[in-house]
Order: structure tokens, then sequence, then C-alpha cells
């Protein structure tokens, strides 16, 4: 139980996409490797409830925590880095901000006071701030603001840091994200612009105690100086942060820089010892030198914006580490698939990963792909509508049901092998109405869901509408598909696989969202491994 919870507040300034969750997430691991506990929550400036309803392309992906939040996709980063699960309180939306003090109001809680952002949103703001560090749970609470300062929505949560830093004293600081532009025509790194939103920053009310400065060329001692006289911070509290090759190469970056030990001295801790990063450093080791290459499918619709499968993606580095081996991931749209190019387009990879979604478009391409990978015998790993998929094409082409389709892509289909729950039926809402957060599964012994795992039951998190349908389960099961993992309360079918082929594995939830560096997610892993071995 901790009583003096230090917050640390990350706030961007000159331009948006810099960084900031990786920096927090950073600084989050080196103070853990020093031995403290450390959460991190992102504040995002948005008018949703929650990204839950945000198309993959505006946001990247959806994360989702055990509690069944639908949380902004750096919450993945900051369980990537820290290993330690976070929660709904770890994300807040600016609608979820006002959706609360409307009710608040709406119950007649201000007692007949004008409802205004000072003191009420604001309030609202801290109190989601301290929440955390009223758990007792954590020396250190990093909160990362959301947007870019001088934004119009920032402005209540910079407020907000205002607030506190007053209330708070030595108990809180605030690092602040910049960029230094380089010219090359005059071969510089750039100040004014860190200059400027140091600026806005104080005309706002906050000095930033840190400055980090994202740049291309290394920032020179005469640099740090000039921007420590004009932003009135410390010579040693401008860090350097040069574009890395890889996200998990930042922390060492951070340590290099010092950047928690100029933490640790901001809020009058004492100092001593290093950060133990062997682990993590023999990750990194094993992550640049990897002895084999493996090339791997993901098929998916969103596949343009990265972001959209970062889970997927990340993934797959850890279990590539695990077996020594670079997974080369080809993103493939599978509107660009058909039963005429798949052979032309898929010959190359040694596995194929079918992508979560959601709707019609390009749903043809993933049946299409997955038939090929079982008919080929090519390890395939199908991820939530992936594995839908995979019980969509088995239906049609196996149990000779031509008309199977989910009933999200079909409503008036004959054989709904993927259908509703009774219960989802009457909900009309959007957002947060899906079977979302953890769940138990119980694997069927013999199986290659119990090999990979090891235990007879595991919990990981869903985030759908749609079940296999039960009314099919002696067909399937007549047909050579087994039903590896249920649902041990209600019975609802998890997994899939064939065990004539040589790696064939669907799943209904998202085994993704829980691969850390420290625990590489074994189904990945597995995959992974069968894909090398397949010729
Ligand atoms: N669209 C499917 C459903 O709602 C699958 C969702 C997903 O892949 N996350 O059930």
């Amino acid at each position: 139980m901790y009583t003096n919870t230090k917050y640390i507040f990350v706030t961007g300034g000159v331009t948006s996409s810099l960084g900031k969750g990786i920096i927090s997430a950073s600084l989050a691991k080196l103070l853990q490797a020093r031995g403290y506990t450390v959460t991190i929550q992102k504040l995002d400036p948005y008018i949703n409830v929650d990204p839950g309803t945000l198309n993959p392309y505006e946001h990247g992906e959806c994360y989702v925590t055990d509690d069944g939040a639908e949380t902004d996709l750096d919450l993945g980063h900051y369980e990537r880095f820290l290993n330690v699960p976070t929660s709904q309180a770890n994300n807040v939306t600016t609608g979820r901000i006002y959706q609360s003090v409307i009710e608040k109001e709406r119950k007649g809680e201000f007692l007949g006071k004008t409802v205004q952002v000072i003191p009420h949103i604001t309030d609202e703001i801290k109190n989601r701030i301290k929440i955390l560090g009223k758990t007792g749970n954590y020396q250190f609470v990093i909160t990362e603001i959301g947007g870019t300062v001088g934004d119009i929505e920032s402005l209540p949560y910079i407020e907000a840091v205002r607030q506190l830093k007053w209330e708070l004293g030595h108990d809180c600081m605030v690092i602040h994200l910049t960029l230094l532009p380089y010219l090359s025509t005059s071969g510089e790194l750039k100040t004014k612009p860190t200059q400027h939103s140091v600026k806005l920053l104080l005309e706002y009310g906050v000095q930033p105690d840190v400055l980090v400065c994202r740049a291309e060329h290394a920032i020179t001692k005469d640099i740090k100086r000039k921007i420590a006289l004009f932003c009135n911070v410390e010579t040693d509290a401008v860090i350097e942060a040069l574009d890395a090759s890889t996200i998990y190469e930042v922390p060492l970056l951070m340590e290099k820089e010092k950047l928690d030990v100029i933490v640790l001295k901001k809020l009058g801790i004492s100092v001593s010892g290093e950060p133990e990063l062997t682990k993590w450093k023999s990750f990194l080791q094993k992550l640049h030198n990897p002895s084999k290459e493996v090339k791997i499918g993901l098929i998916g619709k969103y596949v343009e914006l990265k972001d959209s499968y970062k889970s997927i993606a990340e993934a797959f580095i850890h279990a590539g580490v695990v077996n020594d081996c670079r997974v080369k991931l080809e993103w493939i749209h599978s509107e660009s698939l058909t039963e005429d190019n798949i052979l032309e387009k898929l010959k190359d990879l040694k596995g194929i990963l079918v992508a979560p979604g959601f709707g019609n478009r390009g749903i043809d391409g993933k049946i299409a792909a997955i038939r090929y990978a079982r008919e080929n015998k090519v390890p395939f790993l199908g991820v939530c509508l992936g594995m839908q998929c995979a019980v969509i094409e088995y239906a049609r082409n196996v149990l000779n049901l031509k008309d199977a389709h989910s009933r999200e892509m079909n409503p008036a289909t004959s054989s709904p092998v993927i259908d509703i729950l009774e219960a989802q039926k009457t909900i009309s809402h959007m957002g947060g109405t899906m079977r979302l957060g953890a769940y138990p599964c119980r694997l069927e012994e013999h199986t290659l869901a119990e090999k990979i795992y090891q235990v007879g039951e595991i919990s990981e998190r869903h985030r759908h509408r749609y079940e296999f349908n039960n009314e099919y389960t002696k067909q399937y099961e007549e047909a050579g598909m087994v039903l590896s993992g249920l649902n041990p309360d209600a019975g609802l079918v998890e997994i899939i696989e064939i065990p004539s082929h040589p790696f064939y594995i669907g799943v209904q939830f998202h085994p993704e969202y829980k691969s850390t560096v420290e625990n590489p997610h074994p189904l990945f892993v597995a995959f992974v491994k069968a894909s090398m071995a397949a010729h």
C-alpha cells in the first residue's frame, strides 16, 4: 500500500505523433526496472466516450483490457513494456468526462450551481487522474495527455495539470515532448518551435520540468544549453530522443540520457544504482540478431494503416524473438484476393493469419485464403473474425452448406453457422455492447490448444458480438473439426482446430492483446514455430 504516489504528466508540443506513448512507456519501464511500481494512464481529448466506435483508419487498433474497456492503442504499449495489465481507469476521454459530469448534473449533485469547464470538468479530470494513485498500488502514475499543446480540446487537461501542480507540489512534475526540426539546407536543428510550445504551456500556467526533444540528429551540449536558457529548465533536463530502429530500443536511449535519474531527482527521491534491464537487453539482442526468417501473411481489410493491427504485429515480434527468427509480415488486403488469384498471391507464405474485423467488406478474400491454407496444409491462425471465417469456409466446402454465413454478413442465410446470441439481439446502442474483456476458456485434452498452452484453463480477452452456432456442433465434429476450447459457463465455442492439418487453429478471442516482451503469447510462438517448419 503506497500513500505518497508521485504524478508525472507527459504533454506534447510542436506536432502530433512524436511518440508520447512510447516515451511514457519507456520512462515507466526504467522506473519499474529500478524496483518501483508504476502505471500509465492516457487522457484522450476527443468526444467519443471510448475509441470502440472509431474506425481503425481514424485511430488505429482498439485495444481491450481484462476488465473489458475499449481503449487507445497506447495502452497496448504500456502492457507490452511493463507486463502489468491496465484497466478502464487507464484510459479516459473527454466524452467520458462530460458524460459523468452531465450524469451528476441530472442527479442534482451540483445543488443548483452553474456547471462549468472550470471547476466541474477540471475536477472530474483531476479525480480520474487521482483514482489510480488512490488504489495504493502504485508509487508512480504517469499520465499522458493526448493531443498537442495549443489544441482547443486539450485545454481543460492542461488546466487540470496546472491545478494539480499547485495542489501536489513536489509530488508532481511535467515532461514536455517536443520536436527539433532539422533544416538540411543549413544543417541545423532548430529550437524555436520548442521555445514557442513551452511559451504556450507557460501561458496556461504550466512550467515543464523536463523537455524530451525528438530529433533526427544528435543534440549538442550547446543546443541543450540554449533550450534550457529559453525554457527555464536545467541543461540536464533537456533530453535527446533520437529516432530508434525499434520502439523497444527507446527505454535504453532514455536510460543513456538519464531520464529516470532526472525524474527521480525532481520528485525528491534519492537515486542509487542502475535500472535492472538484463532481460530487456537480452530480448533486444535477440531481436537484432535472428538467425532465421519466415514470411507470414496477415490478411485483413485495414492493412493500409499498420496501426490497425498493432497488437498482432507486436505479438509476432515477441514470438519471433523466442524462435530466434525474424517474422517478415506480408500485409495483404483481403479485398484483393479471389479464388482465381489466391495461389499467385499466397504461394510464398509459410503461415497465414486471418485478422479480426467487422462487416462484409473483404470477407470473400478471407474465406478464400483460409481454404487455401486448409487444403495446402499451410499453418493457419484465425483471430476472432478470422476464426469465424474459418467456420464459414468449413461449412461451405466440407459440410457442403453452400449458403453458410455469419448472421452479421448475411442476416437471411439458411445456415447461420456464426450467429448472434439471443441476449445481444435487442441491443441497438453501439459501443460497449459486445462481449468484451477477459473470459475463461476450458481446453479439451489432447488437442493442439492444450499442447500450446500447457494448461487446462486459460483466460483471454474478447471483443465481438457473434458466436459459433452450437446447433452445428455435431456436424463439424463428424466432419473432422475439433472444438477444443469452450467457455465453461456458457458452452460457447472459443477455439476450433483440424487435427489432420499440421497447424490449423482459430480463436474467438484476441490472443494478441496479452502478448508482452516478457510473456510472448504461446499461440503466436507456436504459430511462428509451425510456419518455420512449413515447406
Ligand atoms: N465482427 C465479428 C463479431 O462481431 C468479429 C469481431 C472481431 O473480429 N473482433 O463477432
